[in-house]
């Protein structure tokens, strides 16, 4: 080919027109950090990464690459577990890291404007004087930004009272492909038209780059409790879930460990968690001095009448934190226990917690491979850690086996394949198993509208059809499951 109208050769001049050399990293050694996300058994190296400071640069990027057909993945934190913000060999990866502005805080108004590469927990920590926060709280908040929660509509312990990402922003300021700007909702209730907002909340970089985003803020609780039960049968604490929302109690968090992760996060931070009970359940209530002690009481009998052994209130706002902090890290807790591990997101309806829980117990005899447990149980969102070693020749082919019948059971439980990590590169299989042709060909012309050449993240989060086909044809095809000796369910 012709050197001079090589695209690469075309993009690394043109990028040089766009940005100050420190902000493209081409070389090798500098390219590696981005190989991979959260999901690192997948890795490429991208032909280059940008480090843009403006939305007019990032403006000029997009409008470089639609020119020249040049693949763009969007980069927030790197912390998505579902491969995401995997580079794509011929492409560059688009880093907002750099956009870590706090732009705006309107406490009349309860929201602040934000830049995407703004980490969540900063948001609440740039308000805390101010007696609000931001709702929204995923684990892995102290480093994930903004914009990447909002590519993944992020979740977190207090999602279930306060909404998940896509309930908790109001407006945010999207680049699209052709480099145009676009605003997209607003500070009122509502507007006319389509719901944009939430069509691009959870896109994951796939319909448009978000360069800035107006997030809500919310009021801190006038009190809050958290009360920690153990239990000797993962059932009942299964069932006592399902009983307190049932009574019409929405708890700011419910959160559920089995016996491997509670005796990881034990070990790790010394939470005070019961090292012999099969499960715990962490529940926070907030609100009026009034609501929360009748709420305390109302939880504490429904915890004991599914047979809870001690129902420990922590005193102190120090325990508090550290009740939350073996919960939150959970996931860095077991990778202590186990060489590799592999973190699946499903969601259920509630009330399938303790049937679902014995399946993924019989699946992990079936494999032959260790489980923990640890999740959002109050929205039934589980997140399954299989435990092992990517060094033995099979064990990620048969972790990944593992998870894929883990959501095919979700999907035929009545639920779905993701709770809040998103598709990315991970579930595109899965995705088969959940949608039907007619969907996902729904999902490809929303895809099209925005991005007719397919640059923005390809090949990520909606399988293509004839992928389906392939695999339809293999094994897994709406719930069926792709271990030939696991139980039907
Ligand atoms: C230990 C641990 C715990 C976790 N706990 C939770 C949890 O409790 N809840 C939860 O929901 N998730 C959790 N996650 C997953 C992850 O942190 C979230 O998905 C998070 O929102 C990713 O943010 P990020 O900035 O790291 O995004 P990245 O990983 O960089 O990117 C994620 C996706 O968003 C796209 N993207 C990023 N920025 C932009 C942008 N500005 N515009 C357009 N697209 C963009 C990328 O292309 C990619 O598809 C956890 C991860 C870890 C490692």
């Amino acid at each position: 080919m012709n050197t001079a109208t090589d695209p690469k050769r075309q993009l690394l001049r043109q990028l040089n027109d766009i940005l100050p050399p420190e902000a493209i990293l081409t070389a090798k050694e500098d390219l590696h950090p981005y190989e991979c996300d959260g999901l690192t058994a997948y890795r490429h190296l991208p032909l280059a990464v940008v480090l843009p400071t403006t939305t007019e640069q990032v403006q000029l990027i997009m409008k470089t690459c639609s020119r020249l057909k040049i693949p763009v993945v969007a980069r927030g934190a790197g912390t998505g577990l579902s491969g995401g913000a995997l580079p794509h060999a011929d492409g560059i990866v688009l880093s907002l890291a750099r956009f870590k502005q706090i732009l705006a805080i309107d406490t009349a108004n309860l929201h602040a404007r934000v830049q995407p590469g703004v980490r969540n927990l900063a948001i609440s920590q740039a308000v805390d004087h101010l007696g609000l926060f931001y709702a929204p709280d995923p684990s892995s908040q102290i480093a994930c930004s903004i914009g990447g929660n909002v590519a993944e509509n992020s979740g977190g312990v207090h999602c279930l009272k306060y909404g998940l990402t896509v309930h908790n922003i109001l407006e945010i300021k999207v680049v699209t492909i052709e480099g145009e700007l676009l605003t997209i909702g607003n500070d009122r209730q509502d507007t006319p038209g389509y719901d944009l907002l939430a069509l691009m909340t959870g896109s994951e970089g796939m319909l448009g780059i978000v360069v800035e985003v107006m997030v809500k803020l919310t009021v801190k609780p006038e009190t809050v409790q958290v009360l920690m039960a153990d239990f000797a049968a993962i059932k009942d604490a299964g069932d006592a879930v399902a009983a307190i929302i049932s009574r019409g109690i929405i708890p700011a968090g419910l959160e559920m460990m089995d016996k491997p992760a509670i005796r990881a996060a034990e070990d790790f931070i010394h939470a005070g968690y019961p090292l012999d009970a099969n499960a715990i359940l962490l529940c926070e209530l907030d609100g009026t001095e009034d609501a929360v002690s009748d709420q305390v009481s109302r939880v504490s009998a429904i915890l004991k009448a599914h047979h809870a052994g001690t129902i420990h209130i922590a005193k102190t706002a120090t325990e508090r934190a550290r009740l939350w902090a073996g919960r939150k890290s959970a996931f860095p807790a077991v990778g202590r226990i186990s060489p590799d591990y592999y973190c699946m997101d499903g969601t259920i309806p509630r009330k399938h917690l303790a049937h679902v829980l014995q399946k993924i117990n019989d699946f992990s005899q079936i494999y032959g491979l260790g489980v923990a447990n640890v999740f959002h149980a109050g929205d039934g969102n589980l997140h399954p850690l299989i435990l092992y070693d990517a060094n033995r020749p099979g064990e990620l082919e048969k972790a990944e086996r593992f998870g894929a019948d883990i959501l095919a059971l979700c999907v035929k439980v009545g639920g779905s394949i993701t709770g809040e990590h998103g598709v990315g590169h991970e579930k595109l299989d899965s995705m088969c198993v959940q949608f039907g042709e007619a969907e996902l060909e729904v999902f490809h012309a929303v895809k099209r509208a925005f991005d007719p050449d397919e640059l923005l993240n390809p090949g990520k989060a909606v399988p293509t059809l004839h992928r389906c086909a392939e695999l339809g044809a293999m094994h897994v095809h709406h719930g069926q499951l792709s271990h030939p000796e696991l139980p039907r369910f």
